[in-house]
């Protein structure tokens, strides 16, 4: 009987990688007199942002970039947010904005992410950069989806020609993902959630994709057996535990590779997210990223 051996990929130790690569890099630009910044921007304050929020402020401090965030009231007016923002994209010393989402109520996040600067939008949010990567040009890539390509480059699992599914088709994971899929050649599907069938979509996957948003919805039977599967979903149980959208041990058998949640995808959108910034910097200084090493 054929044998399937899961691998799982281990997004923390992939994800210390890549930001001790660009801490090397934050050194080799602060050599140069550059100190990247990373402006966080959160507006209210949602319990599970206020701790994204920390966390990446603590990430990009470590990793020696000049890192603050600005916290604003619930009450902030959508004029004043603008004007935040313009002054963000004047200042010389920011080379990336993250507009911590979701806005408060009452606040319109599409007006606020146009008015960024795309050269400073490490969040890859802006009009011109969702246009520039759907066209298959250079731009700054939302940190979950490149993180997750990251993690399928640095595990040697290649994506040409791979049959993709994508299960959900948000702005900020399923739609950008899918168009990195896409621009490296797989064949890719975006299921979401009014497709039918979702169980056979996911099925035909030899590389499968769940950011839905419900604990444990994808099972054994919607694996093709040795998929790899990306595991987006981050999902509080009753008894206060994290777990994905797929039923890890139920997929386990059946998988050829897979991430574990936590410790998968998560800890590489931090990552990205630092390494988008120091690309920003070298950037805005006139530096091509790739002569300050990997990442
Ligand atoms: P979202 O904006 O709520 O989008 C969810 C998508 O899933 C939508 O496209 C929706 O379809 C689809 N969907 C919902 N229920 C479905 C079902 N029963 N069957 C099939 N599709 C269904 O969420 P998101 O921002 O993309 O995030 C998705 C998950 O990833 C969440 O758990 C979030 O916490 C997590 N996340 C993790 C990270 C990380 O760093 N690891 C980063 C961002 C998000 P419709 O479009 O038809 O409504």
């Amino acid at each position: 009987m054929e044998m399937t051996v899961s691998r799982i990929l281990d997004g923390k130790a992939i994800a210390k990688t890549v930001r001790a690569e660009v801490s090397a890099r934050v050194r080799a630009l602060r050599a140069r007199g550059i100190t990247p910044g990373l402006t966080v921007v959160l507006v209210g304050d949602d319990p599970a942002s206020q701790v994204y929020v920390r966390n990446k402020d603590k990430a990009a401090a470590e990793a020696g970039f000049a890192a603050r965030t600005l916290r604003l009231p619930a009450t902030t007016r959508q004029a004043e947010l603008l004007d935040l923002i313009d002054a963000l994209n004047r200042d010389p010393g920011v080379h990336g904005v993250l507009l911590q989402l979701p806005l408060p109520k009452g606040l319109d996040a599409e007006a606020v992410l146009e008015r960024l600067d795309p050269a400073k939008d490490v969040d890859g949010l802006t009009p011109r950069n969702v246009a520039a990567l759907w066209r298959g040009e250079d731009a700054l890539v939302p940190c979950t989806p490149a993180g997750c390509i990251e993690l399928l480059d640095r595990h040697g699992i290649a994506i040409e020609g791979k049959r993709a599914v994508v299960i959900g088709r948000s702005q900020l994971v399923g739609k950008p993902l899918a168009a990195l899929l896409l621009a490296r050649n797989a064949t890719v599907t975006i299921a979401h959630s009014r497709s039918r069938d979702l169980a056979g979509v996911a099925r035909e996957a030899e590389i499968l994709v769940a950011a839905v948003g419900r604990a444990k919805l994808v099972k054994a039977s919607w694996v093709r057996p040795g998929a790899v599967v990306l595991d987006v979903g981050i999902n509080r149980q009753e008894d206060g535990r994290l777990c994905g959208d797929v039923d890890f041990h139920d997929v386990l058998p059946v998988v050829g590779a897979i991430t574990p949640v936590p410790g998968g995808v998560g800890p590489m959108t931090i990552a990205m997210l630092l390494a988008n910034t120091v690309r920003a910097a070298a950037r805005s200084a006139g530096i091509d990223p790739s002569a300050l090493g990997s990442a």
